[in-house]
C-alpha cells in the first residue's frame, strides 16, 4: 500500500510503504516529512507454541522404508517428527492377492474360450479376456492397499500427535485431494492438485473447510518450470523453487526451497507473512506434501 504524504508547500506524493517510519526531503521545496511509522500487525495465535514461527527445515530421512521427516527451527533444532508409514506386509498381500486375481481370471477366460463355435469368436474373447484380468488386477490393488497419511507428532517416541494429512481416495491417478486436519478430526484445509496441468507448472491449491481458496502454492516461474521439464535441475541451477500465495490478493506469503546451504535442508519460510495468517500447521503440511509429492 502506497503512502499518501503531503507536504507543507503543497505537493503531494504516494511513496512506497518501504519508507514508512522513515523521514524524507520533498524533492521541491527541501522540507524534512516525517513518514508515519508502519502497522504493527497482530499476530495471530497458533495452535501450539511449537508452530509459533516463521522458518521451518525439513529434511526427509531417505534411508528409512516408511517416509521421516524431522522438522527443525531457524537453527535446526527438530521441534517436529513426522511419518508417513509404509504397510509393507499389506501391500505384499496386495500383489500376491492381484497375481491371484489376475491366474483365476486367465484360467476361466482360456476355459470359457473352448466354448466358442468360431475361431474368430475365441480370438475376440480371450482379447477381451486379457482387459478383464488386467481389470482385477488394478481393482484388487487398489482395494487392498492401505491410504497413506501423514501423522505429525511432538517427538520421535510418538506419543503426542499434533497433526494429520488425510489421503482422500486410495486412487487418485489425475485429481489428488488431501485432507489437513488436528487430532480431534477438526478439518483445517484441503488441498488438491492436479496432475495433467503439473506439465506446465506444478501448482497446488487449498481450500478452507468451507470450500472457499485459501492460498495457490506453485512453482516460482513459467519459463523456469518448463526448463526444468527439459534441462533437469541442471546441477541444481534449476531446482525447483514453490511460492505460496494468498488465494484471493496473489500476494506471495511464502515460499518452500531447497538450500544446500544449510545441509541439504528444505525450507519453509513464512516470513513474507509476519502476522501468521496462514495457520503454520496447514503451511508445514503443505511443505511435507511439496516434498513428498514432488520429486525433485
Ligand atoms: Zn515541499
Amino acid at each position: 500500500m502506497p503512502i499518501p504524504v503531503t507536504c507543507r508547500c503543497g505537493t503531494t506524493y504516494n511513496l512506497r510503504d518501504e519508507y514508512a517510519g522513515q523521514v524524507v526531503q520533498c524533492p521541491k521545496c527541501a522540507a524534512r516529512i516525517e513518514l508515519p511509522a508502519p502497522p504493527v500487525l497482530a499476530r495471530q495465535p497458533q495452535a501450539d507454541p511449537v508452530f509459533d514461527r516463521d522458518v521451518f527445515l525439513l529434511r526427509q530421512k531417505h534411508l528409512a522404508i516408511s517416509e521421516k521427516y524431522t522438522v527443525g527451527d531457524e537453527q535446526n533444532r527438530p521441534i517436529l517428527f513426522v511419518q508417513r508409514p509404509v504397510y509393507l506386509a499389506r501391500g505384499c498381500l496386495a500383489v500376491l492377492a492381484a497375481v491371484l486375481a489376475f491366474f483365476a481370471v486367465g484360467i476361466l477366460v482360456v476355459v470359457l474360450a473352448d466354448f466358442m463355435p468360431h475361431e474368430a469368436l475365441r480370438v475376440a474373447f480371450i482379447v477381451l479376456g486379457i482387459f478383464v484380468a488386467i481389470a482385477a488386477v488394478v481393482v484388487v490393488l487398489v482395494a487392498l492397499q492401505p491410504k497413506r497419511h501423514v501423522y505429525f507428532y511432538r517427538d520421535a517416541s510418538k506419543q503426542e500427535q499434533l497433526l494429520e494429512i488425510r489421503q482422500d481416495r486410495k486412487f487418485m491417478p489425475i485429481v489428488q485431494t488431501f485432507t489437513i486436519q488436528d487430532p480431534a478430526g477438526n478439518v483445517l484445509a484441503r488441498l488438491r492438485k492436479n496432475s495433467l496441468t503439473d506439465f506446465f507448472r506444478k501448482r497446488w491449491q487449498c481450500f478452507n473447510p468451507d470450500g472457499s481458496l485459501r492460498c495457490i502454492i506453485k512453482e516460482d516461474s513459467l519459463i523456469l518450470s518448463l526448463l526444468r521439464r527439459f534441462l533437469g535441475p541442471l546441477f541444481g541451477i534449476l531446482r525447483t523453487n514453490f511460492i505460496i500465495c494468498e488465494g484471493q490478493t496473489e500476494r506471495v506469503i511464502g515460499e518452500f526451497n531447497r538450500k544446500f546451504t544449510i545441509l541439504d535442508r528444505y525450507v519453509l519460510d513464512l516470513k513474507a507473512d509476519p502476522a501468521r495468517t496462514l495457520d503454520r500447521r496447514i503451511a508445514l503440511a503443505i511443505g511435507v506434501m511439496l516434498d513428498t509429492g514432488e520429486r525433485r
